[in-house]
């Protein structure tokens, strides 16, 4: 029998909300339930982002909250020699091509969904055929969707992709979810997978990061379901494993928008000062 493992992976880009109380909480419930293990990462991929004092915040609110992880803590920012083998390996089969289009969009592309708030549009290819030849300078990595899709073995193979769904996406979608890479070619495009100050997007080294701590179950918000067949297509071309996925419900603040970083009211620094008990924050996220 495998051991069920689950992670909370939060960026130290700004101070953690009840919205991350919830998902920290019912994915170490759920490891403690099935008598697995809890493991916390740090998402520092974004160096120009990330703050040494939102990750010590982290590490406080979670052992506050009751929370216990197994030590050492993975960091992104160590293991960038791990994406670029595998960005090496897709470049040898003609999977990315470089591109220059603007920072703003890049930027966009490169992080997790709800930091950015949602999806970015889908990229029109306008670098699609670049050569790497042909370049000097910046320019980020994208992955030839279409490309990707032959690399897969092509439309019919690719059909048979699916993930578990053990919550529900935004629209309840839960179950077998299966792939609909010519829609992803439409909606998605061609997704960045680096840059060069960033050596990994969210993608890819999230992907990366559950397979080499071999995480079983990863529970996040629902905001990320459009993301996670993303995931299983790049964990089908790097041959890594898929989690059973388990998208929940965000919290919102009193007018029904969802929590962003910075919402300080909703802070869990905030509500501490204001004396709230570990308790009083399961309560308010609804455990
Ligand atoms: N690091 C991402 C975030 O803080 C979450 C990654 C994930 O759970 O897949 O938004």
């Amino acid at each position: 029998m495998t051991t069920h493992v689950e992670r909370f992976a939060p960026s130290p880009t700004g101070p953690l909300h009840l919205g991350h109380a919830y998902s920290a909480l019912l994915a170490f419930d759920a490891a403690r339930k099935a008598k697995g293990r809890f493991l916390l990462r740090i998402e520092d991929i974004d160096t120009t982002r990330s703050r040494p004092e939102y990750e010590a915040a982290i590490h406080d609110d979670l052992a506050w909250l009751g929370i216990e992880w197994e030590e050492p803590v993975l960091r992104q920012s160590d293991r960038f020699d791990a994406y670029a083998a595998v960005l090496d390996q897709f470049r040898e089969r003609g999977l990315l091509y470089p591109c220059t289009c603007t920072r703003k969009q890049i930027a966009a592309a490169m992080s997790a969904p709800q930091e950015g708030s949602d999806m970015p549009p889908p990229y029109p290819g306008t670098c699609r055929g670049r050569s790497f030849a042909d370049m000097d300078g910046d320019y980020a990595l994208r992955l030839d969707m279409r490309k990707a899709l032959v690399s897969l073995g092509g439309a019919g193979v690719v059909k048979k992709l699916h993930f578990k769904e053990t919550g529900r996406g935004p629209n309840r979608e839960k179950g077998k979810i299966a792939l609909d890479m010519p829609a992803l070619i439409e909606t998605v495009g061609d997704i960045v997978l680096a840059r060069k100050d960033i050596p990994a997007s969210y993608h890819l080294s999230v992907i990366l990061d559950d397979a080499f701590q071999q995480i079983t179950h990863v529970t996040r918000g629902h905001d990320l379901f459009a993301a996670t067949p993303i995931h299983r297509i790049l964990q089908a071309l790097t041959g890594r494993p898929t989690p059973i996925y388990h998208h929940h419900d965000l919290i919102r603040d009193d007018t029904g928008r969802r929590l962003a970083k910075r919402d300080d009211a909703r802070a869990l620094s905030t509500l501490r000062a204001e004396g709230k008990t570990p308790a009083d924050i399961r309560e308010m996220v609804g455990l």
